[in-house]
């Protein structure tokens, strides 16, 4: 959380708020500060190596946690401020860290610290350098706060003359360090309080509503492309804005603005309440005082935008592109773009729930196209890669460039060999990862609460029975540490949940936002869902992917006698009410007796959603997630989504083809 605090109003702020944290050591800390006399980072650890263990993909080696970490951080804030004096307030006999500060004891109790005084470093400090150092080091440093004093320096310091300012604090405790985010963008710079948003949830429920939520939310986003050896700085935007929502029985009326104010909020509150007029339904009591939504941490509040500076952005891209042309001569063109986006959003809910969530997302993709003359004939192919999820930028090192470069080189190559495609009925078997995608159109929207509940899906009233064969269990996950589709809290306030939709073969449950599980007489799943502030939430797929069996991908492959191997999907259609879907294959080979032939080109596939699960016949032990560039669209609204599945093999589908 940020705090910007000044003079006097500092201890009392600070002991506050560290008291709503319940981490009684800080009081020590701050006592303890009267020595520090220039700008002082403290950094306050209470559980931390705690994270970094839960967390080992993070970045530091898990058997020097707290050394590394320790440097890491003053690393991070000696680099952007240049030498400074830094105080850092270390945790020890921190957990499992055995063998480290001579107390290895695993005690969760235990209140140990240490101060360690780097005052070699001595210069003025740039407050918002010291800040961007200390959202980059809590990233990687896993304390519980951080405390950034800047204080005027002073000869002979005494306690009574130590007058700093803190200029940001930022507290490891998620909900509400994301929720202190989420109002320092959203309501304090626009002179709203929890009353003021009490106080709009209130004139809305003035009329007899089931339901009502304000959803304010502010996104920033960068993208960089690169096209023929020229990076463009692209598209650069901010968004802010409310959208105010009231329910009553299966009436949604919605308003949105991107005014936040005081008088827009109350105003969107009004036009809203006017719907309730019909319903027999219960009326909304708002409390005066909020409670904090129940969040899950399942990646860091990073601002993804602020990891690379420009120069590493174009530096990043020029590096895909000279790895691509590297790779092959035939590679002619080469297009590559990586965006980023900082997403804060702040749901209170007509119960008086808070609830808000800080959602990073990066993207890199890259698109080749190859180039060959055969016999005078110039033939040219596209293949692409990419991937992301929600971390910071430097998530994209040299082997997962490589990867992406590998993918789109190898797509756009093989695609140069292609054969036009047999048609026909056969068997096909799919790719692990991506090829999920199906999964997603032919099962996932099927499920979605929205339609079952009108009866207008082809898995509607079928709870219960089998609607796929046997071994094919389906999941529709938020829940996955830093997954592109993941969500600490949906967007109605809801944490996100581990859904089992399609469990061996038997219908187990759809996917739910908050309206349609009242409808239906069911708990949400975590799966409300909103382009943005100016669209109402609908049920949503997450990450939808299905479990892994028993076989290898040869014995699958080596299983086909005579069919289509698709490994890579480009777009892909369905309608919900028939469960009908089709789907252009971007990379597939034909398979005869059991062997890959030769690639194909053109190869599309036809077939039924529930059929098609009855019909999976091999079931591969290679489940795979995609690599983080799904969007979903539903009634023109995009939102970010994963999938993933291990090798399949599906009989009987129709393959439309060139041959
Ligand atoms: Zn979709």
């Amino acid at each position: 959380m940020v705090v910007r605090l000044a003079g006097d109003a500092l201890a009392g702020a600070i002991l506050h708020r560290i008291d709503a944290l319940a981490l009684p050591v800080a009081h020590t800390a701050v006592g303890a500060s009267p020595g520090f006399d220039a700008a002082d980072v403290l950094l306050l650890a209470q559980q931390p190596v705690g994270f970094a263990w839960r967390e080992p993909a993070r970045g530091f080696p898990v058997a020097d946690g707290a050394h590394l970490a320790l440097l890491a951080f003053i690393d991070a804030v000696t680099a952007v401020i240049a030498p400074c004096f830094v105080a850092v307030i270390l945790g020890r006999s921190l957990p499992g860290e055995a063998g480290k500060g001579g107390n290895g004891n695993s005690g969760a109790g235990d209140k140990a610290f240490d101060v360690i005084h780097l005052d070699s470093f001595r210069v003025r400090v740039n407050k918002q350098a010291v800040r961007h150092a200390c959202t980059t080091a809590i990233d990687r440093y896993p304390a519980d706060i951080v405390l950034v004093k800047n204080c005027e320096r002073r000869e002979g310091p005494t306690k009574s003359g130590w007058a700093p300012t803190i200029v940001a604090m930022i507290s490891r405790e998620p909900t509400l360090e994301r929720l202190a985010v989420a109002r320092s963008l959203l309501l304090d710079p626009f002179g709203l309080t929890d009353e003021t948003v009490a106080n709009a949830l209130k004139t809305i429920a003035a009329h007899r509503i089931d339901d009502a939520d304000l959803y304010f939310q502010y996104t920033r986003s960068e993208g960089w492309s690169l096209e023929e050896g020229i990076v463009k700085s692209g598209n650069f935007g901010i968004d802010q804005g409310v959208g105010v929502r009231a329910v009553a029985g299966e009436k949604t009326a919605f308003a949105y603005s991107d005014d936040i104010s005081e008088a827009a909020l109350l105003d969107a509150a009004r036009t809203v309440r006017s719907i309730a007029a019909a319903g027999q339904s219960l009326s909304v009591k708002v409390p005066s005082s909020p409670k904090v939504a129940g969040t899950r941490v399942l990646y860091a509040p990073t601002d993804p935008i602020a990891t690379l500076d420009s120069s590493q952005k174009v530096a990043l891209l020029e590096r895909v592109e000279k790895l691509a042309r590297a790779k092959d001569p035939r590679v002619k063109q080469v297009m590559a773009g990586v965006a980023a986006e900082y997403d804060v959003v702040l749901i209170a809910r007509a119960d008086g729930t808070l609830a808000a969530d800080v959602r990073p997302l990066v993207r890199l993709s890259i698109t080749v196209i190859a180039e060959q003359t055969i016999g005078g004939a110039v033939r040219r192919e596209i293949g692409s890669g990419g991937g992301g999820g929600r971390f910071g930028l430097g998530y994209f090192q040299q082997d997962i460039i490589e990867q992406y470069v590998n993918d789109a080189v190898n797509a756009a190559l093989t695609n140069l060999e292609a054969r036009p495609a047999k048609a026909g009925e056969m068997s096909v078997v799919l790719g692990p990862g991506w090829p999920g995608v199906l999964l997603h159109e032919a099962v996932g929207h099927g499920l979605e609460g929205d339609f079952n509940r009108k009866g207008s899906s082809a898995f509607s009233g079928r709870i219960g029975q089998r609607v796929a064969a046997k071994g094919v269990t389906v999941l529709d996950d938020g829940t996955l540490p830093d997954r592109r589709g993941s969500l600490n809290v949906d967007d109605e306030g809801n944490a996100s949940q581990r859904n089992v939709l399609i469990e061996d073969g038997i219908l187990k449950g759809y996917i739910q936002d908050a309206m349609n599980a009242r409808l239906m007489g069911v708990a949400p799943t975590g799966n409300g869902r909103r382009e943005s502030y100016a669209a109402v939430p609908m049920p949503r797929m997450t990450n939808t992917y299905m479990l892994g069996g028993d076989k290898t991908k040869e014995e699958i492959i080596g299983s086909l006698k005579r069919g289509l191997y698709a490994t890579n999907f480009g777009g892909g259609q369905v309608d919900i009410t028939s469960g009908k879907f089709v789907f252009s294959a971007s990379e597939a080979f034909w398979v005869e007796n059991g062997k890959i032939q030769y690639p194909v080109k053109g190869a599309t596939i036809i077939g039924n959603g529930p059929d098609a699960l009855t019909r999976v016949s091999m079931i591969g032990n290679d489940m795979k997630l995609d690599t983080g560039v799904g969007v979903c669209g539903k009634e023109g609204q995009s939102v970010p989504v994963g999938v993933g599945q291990p090798t399949l093999r599906i009989d009987r589908l129709t393959v439309g083809g060139t041959a």
